[in-house]
């Protein structure tokens, strides 16, 4: 059993990397060690400890975690120095050869962290905790306010879908979530930390329920009632789990935002089969219509990957004539990138990187032209808008229920604040909307 009083006062430095779920991760596993006698370091401190959450979503993000490991070893001479997250997971071994490594943390054990702390003396080989996927069971709630004004609710974890490109499944093991009683507890104490708006995230959060025999649905509605929180938000949820049920439920609250983050990914069903993906392009354009009909002033935004092995020309072509005939708001558009241990390297016909590239460019144009015909289209309508603290040349954002940026002259006296306003014209830079009152 280990003193716990040799971590008093030590100070503790963290670096996260990827989604948000990471950094609200990060912040729990800063709050445990922080009530076992560690303190933050401050920005020019030297830590004691350094702890970096990595992310695996592409090559890019792993050479990137590669980077911040050796700078925060660099910074922190003689720190004990802590990997993990979804890199740590998916090549324990790769990250226990950094030099200057002392410990990795899998999925599994992120959460155990005081348990397996020692003398935080440096280590000749780092020590490498870590279990596989089919052994990834815990769930540990976290809710904890962003770098802006909300609040991001984790309610669930993990993933059984092994989408054919997707490593998620392996570095953050199976779908599981926290029973609704649970997660209702962490929005109430958010609600008196004075939080106005929640964001709900997870992995694939239309999942919820899987480990507690409740739904989705049943978690929303619950969360409807919860006192002091006036705004909540769905991080992402996939098509298929996007339920009628939920999109009704979402018109009728007052306080469920008609904001929708739905991962299309293809918009061509010979690409949406090679990616394994659980629908055909014609159950989304549905789910569109259906969001639409309810909420015509809903923003939607929509996640799209090109250059998948086995995406042809034309089938790239088919995908781009789709997205264009959707009534969609903005496409967040990624490069694909293989990673190991993924069906999708079995898949024949790689996509050149400048062809990459193209397509990529193409997105990102129709995406750009969407977003200003939905801004323009919000002109002189009325909006309530969560404004935020940081200053900008004299102003001040905030996003309005359907996720407009909005700005206006600063005022202190706003910030955390929802205020009516009407909408005016768009900025210089069509980066915002401005108010006319
Ligand atoms: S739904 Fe597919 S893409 Fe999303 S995390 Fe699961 S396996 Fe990955």
């Amino acid at each position: 059993m280990i003193d716990e009083s040799i971590f008093k006062d030590k100070k503790v430095a963290f670096h996260t990397l990827g989604c948000k779920l990471n950094f609200a991760e990060t912040t729990t596993i800063g709050k445990m060690l922080l009530e076992h006698g560690f303190r933050k370091a401050g920005r020019d401190e030297v830590a004691d400890v350094c702890v970096i959450n990595t992310c695996s979503v592409t090559e890019v993000a792993d050479r990137k975690d590669r980077q911040a490991i050796k700078q925060m070893i660099t910074k922190h001479p003689g720190a004990y120095i802590i990997v993990t997250g979804c890199y740590a997971q998916l090549q324990p071994e790769a990250v226990a050869k950094i030099e200057g490594v002392d410990l990795v943390l899998g999925a599994q054990d992120k959460f155990d962290i005081i348990r397996h702390l020692d003398n935080l003396e440096k280590k000749e080989e780092a020590q490498v905790c870590h279990t596989k996927r089919s052994e990834i069971t815990t769930f540990s709630p976290s809710c904890t306010r962003g770098d802006r004004t909300r609040y991001w609710l984790k309610v669930q974890d993990g993933c059984d879908n092994f989408c054919s490109y997707c490593t998620v499944p392996i570095a953050r093991g199976k779908s599981r979530n926290g029973t609704i009683a649970e997660t209702i507890a962490q929005a109430e104490a958010a609600a008196r930390e004075g939080a106005k708006e929640i964001v709900i995230s997870g992995v694939n959060i239309g999942d919820f329920g899987k480990t507690t025999g409740e739904t989705f649905l049943d978690l929303i509605r619950a969360l409807d009632g919860v006192e002091g929180i006036e705004r909540y938000r769905i991080s992402s949820i996939e098509p298929d789990l996007l339920t009628d049920e939920i999109i009704e439920f979402t018109a009728r609250s007052k306080r469920f935002l008609p904001h929708f983050h739905i991962p299309l990914q293809s918009g061509c069903d010979e690409v949406l089969r090679l990616m394994k993906r659980h629908y055909e392009r014609s159950l989304f354009a549905d789910k569109i219509r259906k969001v639409k009909a309810l909420m015509p002033d809903a923003f939607i935004g929509v996640d799209v990957i090109v250059g998948t092995n086995g995406e042809t020309e034309d089938y790239f072509n088919a995908s781009y004539e789709f997205l264009q005939s959707l009534d969609v708001t903005q496409l967040h558009v990624f490069s694909y990138s293989e990673r190991p241990n993924t069906q999708a390297l079995k898949i024949e016909g790689r996509v050149r990187p400048e062809e990459k590239k193209r397509r990529s460019e193409l997105l990102h144009a129709l995406s750009e032209e969407k977003r200003l015909a939905f801004y323009r289209s919000q002109v002189g309508k009325t909006a309530h808008v969560l404004w935020e603290e940081k200053r900008t040349a004299g102003l001040m954002h905030g996003f309005s229920e359907n996720y407009l940026v909005v700005e206006r002259p600063y005022d202190k006296a706003l910030v955390n604040c929802v205020t009516e306003v009407v909408l005016g014209e768009l900025n210089e830079d069509g980066s915002a909307m401005t108010i006319k009152n």
